[in-house]
């Protein structure tokens, strides 16, 4: 597009509704980017955390399967008096890894003991989980040392082995970004502080997985520390969370200059209806038979003070767009009277002036007005107004619309569709909008004496047009040949270059005198 110069806007433009726009560009690249990250980071931690708990419980399971042996090893001493058998006992128990102290037990009372040797202490076999496990705070000896015992158990008679807790409790400590891992047998915890606390207790970790042993009954529990993700993620997505923040601040700044853009057009275009710098040039249409010319396409150009004359298809579009098509036309239609008023005595009568109006100025009830204004302009039977519907969307035919389009034709006025045979406007069209003419789209034309493709195409749409009792004007006629051409197969109207280019009304003017009826026409402007 050439017409694409830009202004700096003043504070006061920044209307509620862009800043909100601008926001939304900023913010959505980050909230769509976050829960992707906060979703892969969890997932890492969840899998971290699953690997910690499966190490602790490979590692417990090694331990016990230590004081399963010693206990097994002692059991054949369980009948024996303590003062013979506590020597070897405590030998065991040094030479065992891990386990701490050994101890028999005889009907729920320890009868024997590697540190208090011979002696009479209760034990409650309610405190072993699954009869073989206990976790307590720690013995008289060390009380604040958490110990996990183990219990070997025959009938009324069981060996007993003690685990120092803090084996236990360096392995809970040992993961990397500290999983709080904690051990969990029967309703206690051994926590990563050593501490042993009732399972009821509760815990604030996140992320938490739970996972047993699959040969005694214990359980491990990992999570993290609250706020563990948000770290994580701060330490290692950094780079990612500056990228997001970038993109936000690009997609913003585009969005920006967009809408700064698009305020800016149309302040401009604004500017252009106001100062009357969209002009219209006409380009003759002509019969095919004698080539007289009985008509004109008006065909807009922006006669732009910094950039000259620029060419519709790069302001229609922007035009449809914004709506101001319609104020735009509207100027167009009164100009083009009063250019014409005063040609008026020259021309012939019943000339065809046909502007182009796209879908949106057609639903619009002002559009009827401005017909009427410029037929009102011209003594009677002088013109005869056409207006070609010009589309690039596809136009919905509601109600008003038709109504529109039949109030128009009752008004005289001729509907012809524009660019038949490309795009949306098809055999539908022709149905819905009760057209009058049809316009061949050039690239058609263009396809005479080359394509046969586009000949068939183009024979099946005069076919077509003449049951219908439709009249067609080719557009885009470049030669002689093609002018010939569509004669012979009965297309009553021409239009196209080889005819005449679009002019503005003075060059029109005198071209058109010397091709109106009567006159020996001449050919190539
Ligand atoms: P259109 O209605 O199909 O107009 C015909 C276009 O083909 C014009 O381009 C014209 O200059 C060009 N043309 C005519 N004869 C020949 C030929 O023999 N050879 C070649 N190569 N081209 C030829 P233009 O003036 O650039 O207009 C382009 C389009 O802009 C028009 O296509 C029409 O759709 C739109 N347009 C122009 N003025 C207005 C307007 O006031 N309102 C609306 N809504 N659309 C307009
Ligand atoms: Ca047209
Ligand atoms: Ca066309």
């Amino acid at each position: 597009m050439i017409w694409h110069r830009q202004f700096k806007l003043g504070k006061s433009n920044y209307t509620a509704r862009h800043i909100i726009v601008v926001l939304l560009a900023f913010f959505t690249p980050i909230l769509l980017g976050l829960p992707i990250l906060y979703w892969q980071s969890g997932n890492t931690l969840q899998e971290r955390a699953q690997s910690a708990s499966r190490a602790v419980i490979e590692h417990v399971d090694d331990i016990l399967d230590n004081a399963r042996k010693v206990t097994e090893d002692a059991a054949p001493l369980i009948e024996k008096p303590c003062s013979e058998i506590v020597e070897t006992l405590r030998i065991k128990a040094t030479t065992a890894s891990f386990v701490r102290s050994l101890a028999v037990i005889k009907n729920d009372t320890i009868t024997c003991s590697t540190i208090y040797g011979d002696t009479r202490l209760p034990v409650t076999s309610a405190h072993f989980y699954d009869d073989r496990l206990a976790l307590i705070a720690g013995n008289r000896v060390s009380p604040d040392r958490a110990i996990l015992l183990y219990r070997w158990k025959n009938g009324t008679s069981s060996i007993l082995a003690g685990i120092d807790g803090l084996h236990i409790i360096q392995l809970l400590n040992s993961h990397e970004m500290t999983p709080a891992t904690t051990l969990i047998i029967g309703s206690y915890r051994l926590e990563q502080d050593g501490k042993v606390r009732n399972i009821s207790a509760g815990t604030s970790n996140s992320i938490l997985i739970r996972d047993r042993s699959d040969k005694y009954p214990f359980s491990v529990e990992t999570g993290f520390h609250s706020g563990a993700l948000r770290d994580y993620i701060l330490s290692r997505h950094l780079p990612l969370i500056i990228l997001l923040v970038i993109l936000g601040g690009l997609s913003a700044f585009a969005t920006n200059r967009m809408t700064v853009n698009a305020r800016n057009m149309t302040a401009e275009a604004k500017r252009a209806i106001r100062n009357h710098e969209f002009i219209p040039y006409y380009q003759a249409i002509v019969r095919s038979d004698t080539h007289e010319w009985v008509g004109a396409e008006v065909l807009t150009r922006w006669d732009h003070p910094l950039e000259g004359m620029i060419l519709p298809n790069s302001f229609i579009p922007f035009m449809e767009r914004s709506g101001l098509i319609i104020p735009m036309t509207a100027a167009l239609i009164r100009r083009v009277a009063e250019e014409f008023r005063l040609l008026e005595k020259q021309l012939p009568d019943g000339f065809h002036i046909s502007i182009n109006v796209s879908a949106v100025y057609l639903a619009d009830p002002e559009l009827i007005k401005s017909c009427h204004y410029f037929l009102s302009q011209f003594s009677q039977n002088k013109i005869r107004l056409m207006l070609e519907l010009t589309e690039r969307e596809a136009i919905e035919p509601t109600p008003e619309l038709l109504q529109q389009i039949h109030t128009l034709r009752q008004a005289g006025i001729l509907i012809a569709l524009d660019d038949f045979g490309v795009g949306h406007s098809n055999l539908n069209y022709l149905k819905e909008f009760q057209a009058d003419l049809l316009k061949i789209d050039r690239s058609f034309i263009t396809g005479i004496g080359s394509n046969d493709f586009s000949r068939h195409v183009l024979q099946s749409i005069i076919d077509l047009s003449q049951q219908l009792g439709l009249r067609i004007i080719a557009e885009g006629i470049e030669t002689r040949q093609q002018a010939d051409y569509l004669q012979e197969r009965g297309v009553q109207y021409l239009q196209g270059f080889y005819f005449s280019k679009p002019q503005p009304i003075t060059v029109f003017q005198s071209h058109m005198c010397q091709h109106l009826s009567g006159q020996k026409p001449k050919r190539g402007k």
